[in-house]
């Protein structure tokens, strides 16, 4: 079938009729291409019309864009631009100040491989990006998103990029009933017959600015669509349900408890360890999280139901219960972590690790969010502490 003959019957076609995909192949690059030239996103890690794209730009923003919103990103990547602005810089900058410009962005192993991605940049490819995936997929921290993204938008080559707003738009455009993340194959596959020959980079942010600015997870504005003709889940009326997802399992919960401890304007921290969880962070000494039942009877709480996790503690002193909980959701568990205070005089704190850190320069501290939680619910006022990024 002709595509002149799909576009003439496509008033009358069925309803859950799906249009062709060799249709949606001609028709959806040029028309995203011709909409993304009048309605694209300002960002600043993009390259404004008519200017090559930096790769050293591109590729950072993609990896704090991994899991973190763009509004959160914009600030981050601003101040690592200008504190570290090539990569070279940045592979020369101590993993301590790099960990603490990220501090707050999350998932703090793309901080470390990020780092020591830019380092075997600098060292292994004389300062220059590869530009194909197979050379950047070899690289720490750029798995095939990255690599596909980086050759698309800072090297124009033909790519497919698919994040979760691509992934969005794609299982609507064909209305894709099969639940994520099964399928992300099918996506994939499908996405990858959209992409152009040429412009695969604008094409890539393209579809990324209609997923977040049209076609958004809950109203997508199908009315101002550029591709609206091709969509299958806007013919059959079920854009609300797509993409489909599997019913999530209930994440479990873990508790523990942590401890403030204050001296002369200064604070006890320690750093975690340089493997797992926050590895490398800093954080408030305390227990490990692995219980699931010290809060049950949270309201009634007191002292002396944490004999078990006085052991954690810094030092002894007379530690106080600060009432409520501090909450904070990583991917695989939820947390609720107790926190006690004390101020001690002791200069140093036998047998402990870690050190005294001035409140007043906790917010260049790599402290990961939770504990930022965790020093503003010990504190209240040290809100503002952290402010002066
Ligand atoms: S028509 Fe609607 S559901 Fe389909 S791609 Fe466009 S905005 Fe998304």
């Amino acid at each position: 079938m002709t595509c002149d003959a799909l576009s003439r019957d496509d008033w009358s076609m069925p309803k859950n009729a799906r249009k062709a995909p060799e249709y949606k192949e001609k028709q959806a690059a040029p028309k995203l291409l011709a909409w993304y030239g009048k309605h694209a996103r300002v960002l600043p890690w993009r390259a404004r019309s008519g200017e090559a794209a930096d790769p050293y730009a591109v590729w950072l923003s993609e990896i704090m864009l991994q899991q973190t919103t763009v509004a959160t990103v914009g600030p981050y990547f601003m101040g690592f631009l200008k504190r570290w602005p090539t990569v070279e810089a940045l592979a020369k900058a101590p993993q301590d100040d790099v960990m603490k410009a990220w501090a707050g962005l999350g998932y703090y192993a793309r901080a470390r491989n990020m780092h020591a991605c830019a380092k075997a940049i600098s060292s292994d490819h004389g300062g220059k990006f590869p530009e194909d995936m197979e050379g950047l997929g070899r690289l720490p921290g750029i798995g095939p998103y990255t690599a596909a993204a980086i050759a698309a938008i800072a090297f124009g080559k033909r790519a497919t990029v698919v994040d979760g707003n691509v992934e969005r738009v794609v299982a609507r455009l064909f209305d894709i009933e099969t639940p994520l993340p099964k399928a992300k194959p099918e996506i994939r596959k499908a996405a990858e017959t959209l992409t152009p020959d040429t412009r695969a980079g604008d094409f890539a942010q393209a579809m990324m600015d209609l997923g977040a600015t049209v076609c958004t997870p809950k109203s997508p504005a199908c009315n101002r669509c550029p591709i609206n003709d091709l969509c299958d889940a806007r013919t059959n009326g079920t854009q609300g349900l797509r993409p489909a997802r599997a019913p999530k399992k209930p994440k479990p919960a873990r508790q523990g408890a942590c401890f403030w401890l204050t001296r002369n304007g200064h604070v006890w921290l320690r750093r975690r360890a340089d493997k797992g969880l926050l590895g490398g962070m800093m954080e408030v000494p305390g227990t490990p999280w692995d219980r699931s039942d010290c809060h049950r009877t949270v309201k009634k709480l007191s002292q002396t139901d944490f004999d078990w996790a006085y052991p954690h503690a810094p030092t002894t002193a007379e530690w106080r219960l600060v009432p409520g909980l501090v909450t904070h959701s990583f991917t695989h568990f939820d947390l609720e972590l107790s926190v006690f205070t004390a101020a001690t005089r002791k200069k140093l704190v036998p047998g402990a690790e870690g050190r005294w850190v001035p409140l007043d320069e906790l917010h260049g501290e790599a402290l990961p969010t939770v504990m930022r939680k965790v020093a503003a619910h010990a504190m209240p006022e040290a809100g503002p502490l952290f402010a002066k990024r």
